[in-house]
């Protein structure tokens, strides 16, 4: 195996973990904002829900030997030990208890009659990956007959990504954990949907993957001893920053200036007060759209006029397919996977941006693709 060692002497505020790491290629001085100055972000419903939920399923799961839980004394559980923190308001909080209570529910009821004590439920580890320390925790390890491990880890959110299971760092972390401190090797990684009950496994990582994490984690354990912190904006990550009020890039931005060009000046204010118009009007409409489907569902009608104009109503219908893997098998066996097979520019980008992606395969990727810049105007109120 490479040794990565650094050359260097470590100083990291806490070991590395899975979403330190991914945090710190996100952006480094957000990096900085949690873990050295310690600056607490606001709580967040979704990190409240989830661990509402995976701490049922570590008590369902958690009990020294058989029977199970009951599915009363599961929910039972669930509500005493419910986090309140971060939800908008009560109906937000209300709506997300019973959204728990229902994937609970049905999680009982399918796995019930599977049940086994796992080999560990939540597995914490303390580790030294080439000198650097990393920790994390694991949901649940299984033993498998022929001595083998298998990882599983629960999510509560949106859909996973077809591929997540099969590139995500986490499970790589894990797989490298649990081999150096068990000594057993790991046969099968997988993701479990709860919100869907589904569940993507894949196989052991290859080394290379294992590699490719082990000269990240020193590579970031080095660049956080150097103190190399920039900022890395991007909008998307910055609207949800709670760093954003302290965040130098935000700070340094010098107070806007009106063009000296009268006739620009002009055009840039009537352009953003059409789009501030052209916003304000879209949500009236949406809010009238709505008004007028209630009427007409009332009604019975499908079309109804006005003096200048008419409207009819008709439904889209949308295909969801949640078992995809299921759906690859059917089309592959009759040979049709060529049929829908392409490779969608959105999604290799979104590889080729993922530092959990191997670097080599993301230049070749960048080599065998060509950019077009397409300009676009943003604009908003100063
Ligand atoms: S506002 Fe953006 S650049 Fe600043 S810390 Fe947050 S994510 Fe990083």
């Amino acid at each position: 195996m490479v040794k990565y060692s650094s050359a260097m002497p470590l100083t990291l505020p806490r070991p590395l973990s899975h979403s330190s790491l991914t945090l710190y290629a996100e952006c480094p001085q957000k990096y900085k904002f949690k873990y050295i100055d310690k600056i607490p972000e606001k709580p967040r419903h979704f990190f409240s829900f989830g661990s509402s939920v995976h701490q049922a399923l570590e008590f369902f799961y958690g009990v020294k030997a058989p029977p199970a839980p009951s599915l009363e004394e599961l929910l039972a559980h669930y509500r005493e030990h419910w986090i309140s923190a971060g939800y908008k308001d009560e109906a937000h909080e209300d709506q997300c208890f019973q959204e728990g209570r229902r994937i609970l529910t049905l999680f009982y009821r399918k796995h019930i009659r599977d049940y086994q004590i796992p080999f560990f439920v939540e597995y914490h580890f303390d580790l030294s990956v080439d000198g650097v320390p990393v920790k994390g925790r694991v949901d649940r390890v299984d033993r498998l007959l022929d001595g083998r491990l298998a990882i599983l880890d629960y999510k509560t959110g949106k859909a996973l990504s077809e591929d997540r299971a099969s590139s995500d760092g986490q499970l790589t972390m894990y797989q490298m954990a649990l081999e150096e401190l068990l000594g057993a090797q790991v046969a099968r990684l997988a993701f479990y949907h709860l919100p869907t009950l589904t569940e993507q496994a894949v196989d052991r990582r290859p080394p290379g993957q294992v590699e490719s994490l082990r000269r990240r984690i020193v590579e970031t354990a080095e660049a956080v001893s150097a103190g190399r912190f920039e900022p890395r904006p991007e909008e998307r990550k910055c609207q949800w920053c709670d760093y954003k009020p302290l965040c130098p890039v935000f700070q340094e931005a010098p107070p806007p200036v009106p063009s000296e060009d009268g006739e620009l000046s002009r055009l840039v204010d009537r352009y953003g007060e059409l789009q501030e118009r052209a916003a304000e009007l879209q949500e009236e409409a949406g809010r009238l759209k709505e008004e007028l489907l209630e009427h007409l569902a009332r009604r019975g009608y499908v079309r109804s006029f006005g003096a200048r104009y008419e409207v009819s109503r008709a439904s889209s219908l949308k295909w969801e397919f949640l078992d995809k893997k299921r759906v690859l098998e059917l089309i592959r066996k009759a040979g049709l996977y060529e049929r829908i097979l392409a490779p969608s520019a959105p999604k290799i980008e979104q590889l080729m941006s993922d530092p959990l992606v191997d670097p080599d395969l993301r230049a070749a990727l960048e080599e065998l693709g060509s950019k077009t810049e397409t300009p676009e105007l943003k604009v908003k109120p100063i």
